[in-house]
C-alpha cells in the first residue's frame, strides 16, 4: 500500500476504532461541556482531563481543498482532492478527508461525511456534497 497510513496514538485509537464501526464522535469535556476534535488529553478551554465521547453526524461545511499528486493516502490513485471541512456540531474542529465528488468543492458549500472501509484494519472518513444526498432523497419522494 503506498503513502501514508493513519497511526492511531493513545488519543486518537478510540476514535479511529468508532470510525471502523461506522461511528462519528467527538471528545466532550466533562467539566465545562466544550467539544473538541481531534482527540487531545485535556480540554484547552478548562485544562479539565475528565470527558467522554459524543456522537454527532459527520456534517460540516468546505473550508479549503487541495488537489494532491503523490500518493499520500492509502486506496486511492493520484491525483486526487483532498477537502478540510469545518464541523457544524464542532465550528473550532477541521476535519480533513478526501473529497467524493466528480466535480471540485466549492468553498462554504455543505458536505457530510461517508465511510469507506480501506481494508480490514483501516477505515477513513470521506466527504460528500449535501446536495447530491438530497437529490437522491427526492428521487424516492412519493409526493413527486
Ligand atoms: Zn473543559
Amino acid at each position: 500500500m503506498p503513502g501514508y497510513r493513519p497511526e492511531p496514538d493513545r488519543d486518537s485509537r478510540a476514535w479511529w476504532d468508532r470510525l471502523a464501526r461506522h461511528e462519528f464522535a467527538v471528545q466532550e469535556c466533562d467539566a465545562c461541556g466544550t467539544l473538541r476534535f481531534p482527540p487531545r488529553a485535556f480540554c484547552a478551554a478548562c485544562r479539565q482531563e475528565g470527558w467522554h465521547w459524543r456522537e454527532t453526524v459527520p456534517e460540516g461545511t468546505v473550508e479549503s481543498w487541495i488537489v494532491s499528486r503523490r500518493p499520500f493516502v492509502p486506496g486511492h490513485r493520484d491525483p486526487y482532492l483532498v477537502v478540510m471541512v469545518r464541523l457544524t456540531a464542532v465550528p473550532g474542529a477541521l476535519v480533513y478527508g478526501n473529497w467524493r465528488a466528480e466535480r471540485h468543492p466549492e468553498a462554504g458549500e455543505r458536505v457530510r461525511g461517508t465511510f469507506t472501509q480501506v481494508d480490514e484494519e483501516l477505515t477513513v472518513l470521506d466527504w460528500a456534497p449535501e446536495s447530491r444526498i438530497a437529490i437522491r432523497s427526492d428521487g424516492n419522494s412519493p409526493a413527486r
